[in-house]
């Protein structure tokens, strides 16, 4: 039987992007190895699709917003709980996830300014997987799954 592996709704092409785009890339050889299990956890934690992109503005205590200035925060937490619900009904172990989400980045997130720079730190939904013994990896690290 094929290992579960969770990944990230736009990877797999799905429209879920803040701008109602995707992310998709080539699923050939992961679609060999896992079943896949896609999840976006903006869309699940309540945002409408297209929405205003939104940045970390502060770890602790966590806090996101708009770039319209609208506090997002409830709906990213919400977003990642339901994830983590998800891998632990599925008992999953790996996740591949968007690099540079607020969400599903596992390296780097903008930095709150809207201004494009990126600051080394977790996505939540990410953090709050590894935190769970999860190992997130991003669509540029295919090669280690
Ligand atoms: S929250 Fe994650 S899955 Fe959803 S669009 Fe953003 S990067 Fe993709």
């Amino acid at each position: 039987m094929k290992q579960k592996l969770l990944i990230s709704s736009c990877l797999i092409g799905n429209n879920v992007k803040y701008n109602g785009k995707n992310n998709q890339i080539d699923l050939t050889s992961l679609e060999k190895k896992y079943t896949l299990i896609p999840f976006c956890p903006e869309v699940e934690g309540g945002l409408p699709t297209p929405r205003p992109p939104s940045e970390i503005v502060s770890q602790n205590p966590l806090k996101l917003i708009n770039n319209q200035g609208k506090d997002v925060t409830k709906f990213f937490v919400d977003g990642a709980e339901k994830c983590l619900d998800l891998a632990k009904k599925e008992r999953i172990k790996k996740a591949l996830l968007k690099a540079n989400s607020p969400s599903c980045s596992n390296s780097f997130v903008y930095d709150g300014t809207f201004s494009g720079k990126l600051v080394k730190e977790l996505g939540v939904t990410a953090k709050l997987l590894k935190d769970e013994g999860i190992t997130v990896y991003n669509e540029n690290e295919i090669g280690k799954l």
